[in-house]
């Protein structure tokens, strides 16, 4: 069973954030320090601690999530202006909460690689 995290939190209403989407299976909110104009993270609310930690059985879930991603893109009108999508795994890729999400961050032009 993973651990409970700040993101679990989110998901059950028990901390406060600025959400921008929510359905049965996911649940998207703006990122607290963000690094674009627009940055939402899109998380599946199945906790996954990270991305190397799902399974085959999490194959539609994983699909999805990025489908979602595109959804809020939508809904947030950075889609014609373009879009990256991150995913940190690990202690490499600093990430920082182990519920996996994607970083939807947008508004602004983008450099590669990324630092
Ligand atoms: P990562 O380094 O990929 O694990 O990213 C974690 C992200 O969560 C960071 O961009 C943080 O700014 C963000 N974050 C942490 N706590 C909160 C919170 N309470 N509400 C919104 N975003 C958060």
């Amino acid at each position: 069973m993973a651990e409970d995290t700040i993101f679990g939190k989110i998901i059950r209403g028990e901390i406060p954030c600025d959400k921008v989407y929510e359905d049965d299976r996911y649940f998207a909110f703006y990122d607290i320090n963000p690094a674009a104009p627009t940055h939402v993270l899109v998380i599946p609310k199945k906790p996954i601690p990270k991305v190397s930690d799902a399974e085959e059985a999490d194959e539609a879930l994983l699909g999805g999530l990025v489908l979602c991603a595109n959804k809020v893109a939508r809904q947030l009108g950075i889609t014609e202006g373009g879009y990256r999508m991150v995913i940190n795994c690990g202690k490499a890729a600093n990430q920082e909460v182990f519920h996996l999400h994607l970083h939807l961050l947008g508004g602004r032009d983008f450099t590669w690689p990324p630092g």
